[in-house]
């Protein structure tokens, strides 16, 4: 088989989904996707944000529970949280969403083409070999190609024994619930999954090479949840170095030998998960052929409008590893076919990646737009920059008898400069997710301490504290 397309995709995930949909549906382009693993969606909808977020939904839905008496209800003992059952209904979820991702591309007329993608042919020609599911191989051809293949999660190769631990897509295949688990690694994915481990019941180590989780936010995030995951029974393993060894016992169980601050020792567990970073899926790709440039790190190079240096070929998404965000990718697909496809009133079109909003669904969230304190600091020097600070317990607490129960919210808010720009915003506290959204769209427009001033408070809510800040 050998086709020509105007716009042709490597990658069915969050980004090139986006990408080729909206060059077909909005601008007549003929387009195709490429997608190896069987399944629409990409890292986000398979082993990513959403069944993720299902997770960390029962998990909040376990503390809520929990706290049920607090409000007068009596609802017995806890209910045991049947992990099987659930993985089930879950997966079942994604199925949906695997069959309305392939729908949706009928419906756009974007070719689906079910296979491996390469590069092929002599140096310096455009070509696409593809092995098809169904044992062909077929060959395409086309006016622009996006590559938009995503990333693994990486496990170190240096520890005896480390590959009996699996990552987060191993997490989402546990169909039993583990009793006890190692969780290695103080950012995003580690501080999620330690946090749905330890809300539903397994008893949850977690080793960071630090002193604090999330080291790349503003230091009260940092501070926030490392000292509320360690008040909600995390077991917090501070300045880990790389573990001695990995034992798999006859039990099943592992044996981890490790050294932390309080010095050597082993545990035993029933399941090891990394959570130490990803890394692109630029290397079975030939990039050599047409001769794109790729980094240190194995990284796709691209410029500000996702051009790498090879012309009619693009790159999106975590392959580029510039922010690895699912509404990024999206973004920069989007942005990119309009640029392409759009007419002369897009030729500029591009993602800004200042100020994105993101959270981290950890028990409490975290939520952060913008400048941390310190980058503000050094941005704008110390005597133009303002912090405001708020510390409370929400009114949800107010009525729990146990003190020790109440949960403290925290924000920060960041001005800069002499009209007070505001240039950071960082939440920790109950739906700070959803409550960042909309500061976010008003932090993209410019917004000053006097324009959140000018806002009008809702009462009774936490986010009202955001508007009358002193
Ligand atoms: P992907 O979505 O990874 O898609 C790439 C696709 O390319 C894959 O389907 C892959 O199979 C395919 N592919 C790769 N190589 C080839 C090839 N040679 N031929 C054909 N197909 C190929 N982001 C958020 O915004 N919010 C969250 O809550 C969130 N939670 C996350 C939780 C976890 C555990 C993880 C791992 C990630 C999470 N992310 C989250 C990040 C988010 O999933 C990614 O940023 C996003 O999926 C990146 O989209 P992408 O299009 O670049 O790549
Ligand atoms: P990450 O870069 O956020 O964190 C990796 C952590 O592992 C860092 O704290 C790092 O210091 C540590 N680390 C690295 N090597 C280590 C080692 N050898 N031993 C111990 N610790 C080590 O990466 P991640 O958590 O794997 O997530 C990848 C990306 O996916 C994130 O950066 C984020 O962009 C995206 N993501 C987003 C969300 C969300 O939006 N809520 C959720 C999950 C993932």
């Amino acid at each position: 088989i050998t086709k020509h397309y105007e716009y042709l995709v490597i990658g069915g995930g969050s980004g090139g989904l986006a990408s080729a949909r909206r060059a077909a549906a909005r601008y007549g382009v003929s387009a195709a996707i490429i997608e190896g693993s069987g399944r629409l969606g990409g890292t986000c909808v398979n082993v990513g944000c959403v069944p993720k977020k299902i997770m960390w939904t029962a998990s909040d839905t376990a503390k809520r529970v929990s706290e049920a008496k607090y409000y007068g209800m009596d609802v017995g003992n806890v209910p045991k949280f049947d992990w099987p059952n659930f993985v089930e209904k879950r997966e079942a979820y994604i199925r949906r969403l695997n069959g309305i991702y392939e729908r949706n591309l009928e419906k756009d007329k974007v070719d689906y083409i079910s296979g491996w993608a390469r590069f092929a042919g002599a140096k310096g020609e455009k070509m696409v070999e593809v092995s098809l599911l169904s044992g062909e191989t077929a060959y395409y051809t086309a006016d622009h190609i996006l590559i938009a293949v995503g990333g693994y999660a990486a496990v170190p190769q240096d520890i005896p024994g480390g590959h009996y631990g699996t990552t987060s897509d191993g997490f989402f295949k546990l169909t039993e619930q583990p009793k006890r688990v190692a969780v290695v690694g103080a950012g995003y994915i580690g501080v999620e999954l330690a946090g749905v481990f330890n809300g539903l019941g397994t008893e949850t180590h977690f080793f960071i090479r630090g002193d604090t989780v999330l080291r790349q936010f503003d230091p009260m995030i940092q501070e926030a949840i490392t000292s509320s995951y360690i008040k909600h029974g995390v077991k917090l393993h501070k300045q880990a170095k790389a573990f001695e060894k990995v034992a798999k016992l006859p039990s099943g169980a592992l044996k981890i030998t490790y050294e932390d601050i309080d010095g050597k020792s082993e545990i035993e567990v029933d399941a090891l998960i990394w959570a130490i970073g990803r890394g692109p899926n630029s290397a079975g790709l030939r990039l050599d052929i047409p001769g794109v440039e790729i980094d240190k790190k194995e990284q796709i190079v691209v410029d500000a409008f996702q051009n790498t240096n090879v012309p009619g070929v693009y790159s999106v998404g975590d392959d580029i590893g510039w922010l690895e965000l699912t509404p990024v990718a999206i973004a920069a697909g989007r942005r990119l076919s309009d640029r392409l496809f759009g007419g002369p009133q897009f030729k500029d079109s591009k993602l800004d990646y200042d100020n994105v909003p993101t959270v981290v669904f950890s028990h409490p969230e975290v939520g952060t737009i913008g400048l941390t304190e310190p980058e503000a600091r050094k941005k704008y020097g110390n005597e133009n920059v303002k912090v405001y600070n708020s510390k409370f317990v929400g009114m949800y607490y107010a009525v729990f008898d146990d003190q020790e129960k109440k949960e403290s919210t925290i924000y920060k808010l960041i001005v800069g400069g002499p009209e007070e720009k505001v240039v950071g915003m960082h939440l920790v506290g109950d739906a700070s997710a959803e409550i960042l959204q909309g500061f976010g769209v008003a932090i993209r427009m410019g917004a000053t301490k006097k324009d959140f001033d000018n806002c009008v408070a809702i009462h009774p809510t936490s986010a009202e504290e955001l508007v009358t800040l002193v």
